[in-house]
């Protein structure tokens, strides 16, 4: 991946390709779908954006839910989209209530799994009663699986569903598991008349793809020894830092994301400050709807080493 961004530096006079056409097509590739299914974006926050403008309603609200990533509902206010957030069940995505608000038909909604900040995932039977839903409704079902490479093997993955069916998308990228968040890479797989969509909102951010990012992105996805091995350290780091967790008597979620949601109690918003100034940037989770809790995102072991070290030195 390196190798193909310090040779793509001597083309960086040049626009790139405005349809990302070579990516699209190794992504398609990739999942074995028709590139008429894809539409790449300068990462998934702007694919959130532009599939808000694209399926966008004005009357009717679309559905999110509460405790979850805020891109979503960002998108929707910045662009005037009426919206309604479901509550989380005890940490779980509340697959009937929107499953309702589908069928009654919302126009979309997103779902995220697995779930940031929780790290739980949604089982086949919640994807299919959902997509459904969609379906009946005469709406989108838009899946967020920017962390599925980091769930356990029998992760019910959309791609199937938006591999061949209508009424649905998946959204990924090059951020997490492939460990490109600064260049600013994601993509969408789905239902084609949605990607035709947010194709056409193209001529509104051209070239928002860049040349390196482009390229890195193509190199990335065909290295999935390099994803896998990270992958697997992240994960065993993950498993460890909860074991480790639980030794101080701290409770976290079990997770299937490269990240961990810890419950501080009552004492967390000293302990973050705490954290915070001990050079730890723990994610406090209350303005994403959970107070008293904190994600931790994994990094090396001797990070998530040091960051174990300062918080039993603050309990
Ligand atoms: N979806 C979820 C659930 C995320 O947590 C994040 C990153 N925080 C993103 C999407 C953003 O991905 P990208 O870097 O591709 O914009």
């Amino acid at each position: 991946m390196l190798e193909a961004v310090a040779e793509e530096l001597s083309n960086l006079h040049r626009y790139p390709d405005s349809e990302g056409t070579e990516l699209v097509h190794a992504i398609a590739g990739f999942h074995g779908v028709a590139p008429e299914r894809v539409s790449i974006g300068n990462g998934v926050d702007e694919i959130i954006l532009l599939l808000v403008l694209a399926l966008a309603d004005g009357t009717r609200a679309a559905l999110t839910t509460d405790a979850t990533f805020p891109s979503y509902r960002e998108s929707m206010r910045a662009t005037g989209q009426p919206y309604t957030t479901c509550a989380l069940r005890d940490y779980r995505v509340p697959v009937d209530d929107l499953a309702a608000r589908l069928r009654d038909g919302a126009p979309f909604a997103f779902v995220c799994t697995p779930h940031n900040p929780t790290g739980g995932v949604l089982d086949e039977a919640a994807i299919t009663t959902l997509h459904q839903a969609a379906i009946a409704g005469g709406g989108v079902l838009i899946v967020d699986e920017a962390y599925g490479e980091f769930a356990a093997a029998g992760f019910a993955s959309s791609l199937p569903a938006a591999a061949t069916g209508r009424n649905i998308c998946v959204m990924k990228t090059f951020s997490k598991a492939y460990g490109l968040a600064g260049l600013r890479v994601g993509y969408v797989v789905g239902d084609p008349a949605v990607i035709a969509k947010v194709n056409r909102l193209h001529p509104a951010v051209p070239y928002h793809v860049n040349r390196l990012a482009q390229r890195a992105a193509v190199a990335a996805l065909a290295d999935q020894r390099f994803m896998r091995e990270s992958v697997a350290r992240t994960v065993d780091t993950r498993e460890h830092l909860r074991d480790r967790l639980h030794a101080l008597g701290l409770r976290s979620l079990p997770s299937q994301g490269n990240f961990v949601l810890v419950h501080l109690g009552l004492a967390h918003e000293s302990l973050v400050m705490l954290l915070r100034a001990n050079g730890f940037a723990v994610r406090d989770t209350a303005d994403m709807g959970l107070p008293h809790h904190i994600r931790v995102s994994i990094g090396t072991p001797e990070q998530m080493q040091a960051f174990l070290d300062g918080l039993a030195d603050l309990l």
